[in-house]
């Protein structure tokens, strides 16, 4: 129960990311492909898989409206992002609309994982989304990200999305089919790795050396294992396998050659780890004994349970929990500054926004970020 999954028929919450060269050839989408992707996506959200999907191919279908090839400079590219995002998210909506499944488009850039209080927000919404029943396309926003403040690639993004969305697969669709312990292309002892129960610096130096030109697109096998090793953190088993089989997720469940990289964690288990480890609480909510019993069976901490707050701390920081005695019970991540605490304490939910002047999110911590201390 706490550790990783190994199938994909086991798969709760999954990201799939799709390289550049599977969406796209000479200049155009591959609706042929795509359309199969469609179908298996379709069959995995049928059979109870909630699935996002991380598509790369703006840079690609975007470049030949600039009459560059390919686009060197990063003002280029990022007009070529511009203009290709559009014909992507319309390929993708042709695509699924035979499958009755609606696309939302989601960009994303650095700081949208990487500062928790954004982070918050994006998650938000991408709940939202799957509440909805539909299937978030998430792309890196290339338009304004420039290379300080870009993932770069969408193997990592797609596993920073993959751990805060909290998923327990993430699929890697590339031209490879996984890592070998040499270039098989040239070396007939090249062995292929099916299956890593971690990520050790032998296994980085592998994908480094050997393997690290293996792929088209920015993420080669290097990027690929740094997106298992986010992964891998978060809980979530990584697959690396080829995408131009036709139906490739299917293959997969059909046994296709693959790498699988196996968290001994669940994704629910690491994250009650990296909260207990990480978090270095910046002030302090006092609830009152209700709130106690509540978050102790497993509720969200509402403004309504809050007595309350202590120190000065912003949307997103690390609070610790205590009781009316002052016993530490837990710690979390808050959705709301001290300051909004202060005025919201002790009140429902729905006074909030009377108070406030915007609609922030019903809990002032989450039950996913809250660890309580053990009794
Ligand atoms: N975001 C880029 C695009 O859509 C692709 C990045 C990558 O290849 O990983 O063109």
């Amino acid at each position: 129960m706490g550790s990783g999954i190994d199938d994909l028929s086991q798969a709760k919450r999954l990201v799939v990311k799709i390289g550049s060269a599977l969406v796209s050839e000479a200049n155009t989408f591959r609706s042929a492909w795509l359309e199969q992707l469609a179908a298996d996506i379709a069959f995995l959200r049928s059979n109870g898989t909630q699935v996002i999907l991380v598509s790369s191919g703006a840079i690609a279908l975007g470049r030949a409206f600039l009459g560059k090839t390919p686009p060197k400079k990063l003002e280029e590219k990022q007009a070529a992002a511009a203009l290709g995002q559009p014909v992507l998210m319309a390929a993708l909506s042709n695509a699924f609309a035979p499958h009755d499944i609606v696309v939302a488009q989601a960009l994303l850039t650095l700081d949208d994982t990487e500062n928790r209080r954004r982070w918050l927000n994006a998650r938000a919404t991408l709940e939202t989304l799957l509440d909805a029943g539909v299937l978030p396309v998430i792309n890196e926003n290339d338009t304004v990200a420039t290379d300080e403040i870009r993932y770069g690639d969408n193997d990592r993004l797609a596993a920073r999305v993959a751990g805060m969305i909290g998923a327990d697969m993430l699929i890697l669709l590339s031209d490879v089919d996984g890592l070998y312990t040499a270039d098989p292309r040239t070396e007939d002892s090249a062995r292929h790795i099916s299956h890593l129960s971690e990520v050790t610096s032998d296994i980085e130096r592998m994908a480094g050396g050997i393997n690290q030109d293996a792929a088209i697109g920015s993420g080669g096998m290097t990027t690929k294992l740094a997106a298992a090793k986010i992964a891998y953190a978060a809980g979530c088993t990584t697959i690396i396998t080829q995408g131009r089989e036709t139906y490739p997720l299917r293959a997969i469940i059909d046994g296709a050659r693959a790498t699988r990289i196996v968290p001994p964690l669940s994704p629910d288990k690491a994250r009650e780890t990296w909260l207990r480890s990480h978090l270095n609480p910046k002030g302090t909510i006092i609830l009152d004994s209700g709130a106690v019993t509540a978050v102790q069976r497993g509720a969200s901490l509402l403004p309504v349970g809050v007595s309350d707050v202590i120190g000065q701390f912003e949307r997103g920081s690390a609070v610790a929990l205590k009781d009316p005695e002052g016993t530490l019970i837990g710690k979390g991540i808050s959705a709301y500054s001290a300051a909004d605490i202060a005025q919201l304490k002790g009140l429902h939910s729905d006074a909030a926004e009377a108070i406030l002047g915007y609609r922030g999110r019903p809990a002032i911590v989450h039950r996913d970020d809250l660890v309580l201390d053990k009794v």
